[in-house]
């Protein structure tokens, strides 16, 4: 049996990073890539597509079932 270290790239600089207890910063190689990678979200670089969904804005107003008809 031996004993298989699982190894993943860092997401930012591509450096090889042990998985396993011992990489604390794991995807990333160290706290800077992640930090990085977290900048990256704050600055819009992975910016979620929302402004195109006026659907349900522009949704007409179909169901009213506040009558009842025959109640009167
Ligand atoms: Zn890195």
């Amino acid at each position: 049996m031996n004993s298989q270290l699982r190894v993943v790239k860092c997401p930012q600089c591509g450096t090889p990073v042990p998985w396993g207890p011992e990489s604390k910063w794991r995807p990333f190689c160290s706290e800077r890539c992640k930090l990085i990678d977290l900048g990256d979200w704050a600055t819009g670089r992975y910016r979620i597509e929302t402004q195109e969904a006026p659907d349900a804005m522009n949704a007409p107003p179909e169901s009213a079932p506040d009558k009842e008809p025959g109640s009167t």
